[in-house]
């Protein structure tokens, strides 16, 4: 249920909804805007509706949340778009954001060179993995902590945010001390306890959607980072699993202008992972724009035929200004300024 107070409404008349909505165990996230604030109770409607709040001090009047996912629906936001800022930039509503870098981090070298180039080239922020979830447990498991050393150094010299996931809950306050988004990556989607411990640090949140989750699942799971009370949470469309077998995964397009309509979070398309191949990237990153993505996040590498891990989807560095060019041109099209800073 969400709780709309009037124009004007004090803040005691606010603090007096929270307690009643608290009193009959609900719990209260109160969004407050410049003119108006709204209260989401978030708990059984029969007790919250019981309350009679409807007539009450300040209040205007209540609208039921029918969707399972509450705060993370347009409903909470009454259609309005949510602007997450990052470090001063600014995610969502009309900006775009290219974020790049390698897939993971693999040397101070490597990491250095791939965040100048994107820095240099309209990158607003730098991906990298130091902790990576790979399908054998033979394969290289990513840096860890020395990765995230270089990850710090590549953003104390250009002054690139970092975005790096995080994969085990223990690792969460390393990786928090240098990650400006965190990121959860497919597999760990429906790590619940994960969401809701990323979400108590109120870091802002890239979530990926699961290989073969439904838009209402990734909601879900969005909820439960915004439930912790961390509003800055990013969606992810990196491709899903169907029974195409011709590329890695198959970029679900349709899920920006649907997510737009679920949400009122910002959509990021992921075309590396669902490619696998650099020459579709660019095409997937141009189609995304012009869905009206909120941005990308792509694989660039410095020397991609030497890359531990997803070579073939990396772009080369020397490519990336013309990439991020005419990814900034199709973005203006469908009405986006592109933010660097
Ligand atoms: C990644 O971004 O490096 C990654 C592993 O992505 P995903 O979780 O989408 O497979
Ligand atoms: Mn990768």
């Amino acid at each position: 249920m969400m709780i709309v107070m009037k124009e004007g409404a004090t803040q005691e008349q606010i603090q007096a909804v929270v307690g009643r909505v608290e009193s009959v165990g609900c719990s209260a996230h109160v969004s407050q805007g410049e003119l108006l604030t709204v209260i989401g109770a978030i708990g059984e409607r029969d007790r919250v509706t019981a309350l009679g709040l409807e007539g009450a001090p300040g209040v205007d009047h209540l609208v039921p949340i029918l969707k399972p996912y509450k705060l993370a629906s347009a409903q909470f936001r009454k259609g309005e778009r949510s602007v997450i800022e990052v470090d001063g930039r600014k995610v969502g509503g009309d900006h775009f954001t290219l974020i790049a870098g390698p897939c993971t981090v693999e040397s101070r070298e490597q990491t250095l060179a791939v965040a100048r180039t994107v820095a240099d080239s309209g990158a607003a922020m730098l991906r990298g993995g130091a902790y990576k979830p790979r399908t054998s447990p033979y394969s290289f498991q990513g840096l860890g902590a020395e990765g995230l050393r270089f990850l710090q150094e590549a953003k104390d010299e250009t002054g690139l945010p970092v975005v790096t996931e995080v994969m085990d809950a223990r690792d969460i306050s390393d990786v928090a001390e240098v990650a400006d988004v965190i990121q959860i990556g497919a597999r760990n989607m429906q790590n619940y306890p994960l969401l809701s411990e990323v979400g108590r640090t109120g870091i802002p949140v890239l979530l990926k959607r699961g290989l073969a989750s439904t838009l209402e699942e990734l909601l879900m799971a969005a909820e439960y980072v915004l439930k912790e009370g961390n509003e800055r949470v990013i969606l992810c469309e990196r491709g899903i699993r169907t029974f195409e077998t011709g590329y890695r995964f198959t970029l679900d397009l349709l899920a920006v202008p649907a997510l737009h309509e679920l949400s009122h979070l910002p959509v990021v398309i992921d075309p590396s992972h669902a490619a696998g191949r650099r020459d579709w990237v660019k095409p997937m990153s141009l189609a995304a724009a012009a869905a009206g993505a909120d941005g990308i996040i792509v694989e660039v590498h410095n020397e991609p035929e030497e890359a531990i891990c997803d070579g073939p989807q990396a772009l080369p560095t020397e490519e990336f200004a013309d990439y991020a060019e005419q990814v900034r041109q199709v973005a203006e099209v469908a009405g986006k300024a592109v933010s660097t800073v």
